[in-house]
């Protein structure tokens, strides 16, 4: 095993990586900013390292920042977390050059599935299936052409920005007349927002489901698949409630795409955990893109597999084969997953402040992931994700009830959180009867 670890995250997904490195006996160091001296993981680990200032530019972006650490503490790995550096392919090749090993895909991997318009072209010849659109990037300077590629897809269709990700970098058109005004701005923001302004277009699908497959590869030819999520509970294309198995869908369903992707990892010879996202409407599945890391929805196809995806990544980065194969993944009971962020559960505006105080949830089939404590300080310069509640049950309706329970008990005083609104939701009849699309949320809203 690993003998020492950095973790380059902060909040609940630093302390989710030191409790899975802890289990397996591997040292800890964790690396933070001026303004998270106070977090959980930071006073949890054998080692601790400040890497910067606030801004998360000049401290978890900072790579020499990162590498120092880990060449300070004799540390042997870096585990990325998500967000962050955690796709950023030059980062894990920098890792790998300074002589550590990176904990998560080979760079090369993430630079393709990075690129939206490669992963795309790339699941295409592996076989999957992908939304209808244009497989490479839109030409400026052929409006002609887009205006026919677009009339081929058929309205409305989605602009996305092939570097885009966390919800931006997209924009809907549903006439023509407004086609190249929107492919203009959204070249634009990606410019602005992903320093690449390479643009490409897709089918807008009107009613779809997002549901995604877990897989986990040894980076030595075999790969195996988790089964699935749900996750159509959006808000601005962000996920705020996710769920597995997705309810309706049959093992039959489950098997052949789950076979699929663990195929294209194969193919690819894939090293550790990643996501295939799909949309799915009548039936049929997808490909929108290819997450390269470990997500913030893992932990509900940890609970209905009992198998540790944490762990697994960091065996396989220490070059060992996986605890286990397809055969051995059984799906057992029912996960969802809230999302607890400290903002405006009308305008989602983030609120960060203290936590006056702080009481957790419990009982049987409970899980939280979180770093937040009475008195903790929620800063106002990361992510508001500051808690995530797991409940797990035999099935929906024992998950559905103790994730009710769960969200009566926990009391979070001093700032503002969503936790009315995913009470409001829990509550409403559809999504109880279990199958909503990616729009249910924003119009029940009325947003
Ligand atoms: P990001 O990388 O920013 O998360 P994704 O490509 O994963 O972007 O898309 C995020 C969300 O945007 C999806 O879950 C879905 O709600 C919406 N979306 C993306 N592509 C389409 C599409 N072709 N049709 C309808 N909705 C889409």
């Amino acid at each position: 095993m690993l003998n020492k670890v950095v973790i380059a995250n902060r909040g609940e997904i630093a302390l989710r990586i030191l409790r899975a490195c802890k289990e397996l006996g591997i040292k800890t160091v964790a690396v933070h900013s001026t303004a998270d001296q106070d977090l959980m993981h930071v006073r949890l680990a054998d080692e601790s390292v400040c890497i910067g200032p606030a801004p998360a530019s000049e401290s978890y972006l900072s790579i020499p920042a990162i590498i120092s650490a880990a060449e300070i503490t004799d540390a042997v790995a870096i585990h990325p977390g998500y967000g962050f550096l955690a796709e950023n392919a030059g980062f894990a090749e920098q890792v790998e050059k300074s002589g550590f090993i990176f904990i998560g895909p080979r760079p090369e991997s993430i630079r393709q599935m990075g690129d939206k318009i490669a992963a795309i072209s790339a699941m295409k010849k592996l076989g999957i299936p992908c939304v209808p659109g244009s497989s490479e990037p839109i030409n400026t300077e052929n409006p002609e052409h887009t205006i026919q590629m677009a009339r081929e897809i058929g309205y409305p269709i989605i602009i996305k920005a092939s570097g885009g990700g966390g919800g931006r970098g997209m924009r809907v058109v549903h006439t023509e007349s407004h086609l190249l005004n929107a492919i203009a701005m959204t070249r634009a923001e990606a410019k602005a927002a992903f320093n690449n302004d390479q643009v490409y277009m897709e089918k807008y699908l009107q009613t779809p489901r997002h549901i995604e497959i877990q897989v986990l590869g040894d980076g030595q030819g075999e790969a195996i698949h988790l089964g699935e999520r749900d996750c159509s509970i959006q808000r601005r294309h962000q996920k705020i409630i996710e769920e597995a198995p997705a309810p309706g869908l049959t093992p039959k369903q489950r098997e052949e795409i789950g076979e699929r992707c663990a195929k294209a990892c194969r193919d690819m010879n894939y090293r550790g955990a990643g996501t295939f996202e799909f949309l799915y409407e009548n039936g049929e599945f997808f490909f929108i893109e290819m997450n390269t890391r470990v997500q913030v929805e893992h932990p509900v196809t940890e609970m209905i597999t009992g198998i540790d995806i944490v762990k697994e990544q960091l065996r396989v980065a220490a070059g060992l084969k996986l605890s286990y194969t397809q055969a051995d993944v059984k799906i057992k009971g029912h996960a969802i997953e809230c999302r607890i962020n400290a903002e405006d559960p009308r305008s989602f505006v983030p609120c960060p402040g203290t936590i006056s105080h702080f009481h957790a949830p419990g009982g049987p089939g409970i899980r939280l992931d979180s770093h937040i404590y009475s008195s903790y300080k929620v800063p106002p310069y990361y992510d508001s994700l500051i808690a995530k509640v797991i409940a797990y049950g035999e099935n929906r309706e024992i998950a559905l009830a103790r994730m009710r329970n769960a969200l009566e008990e926990m009391i979070i005083e001093g700032i503002k959180t969503n936790l009315p609104l995913h009470q409001d939701i829990l509550r409403g009849n559809t999504f109880q009867k279990g199958i909503v699309n990616i729009h249910y949320l924003e119009q029940w809203l009325n947003l």
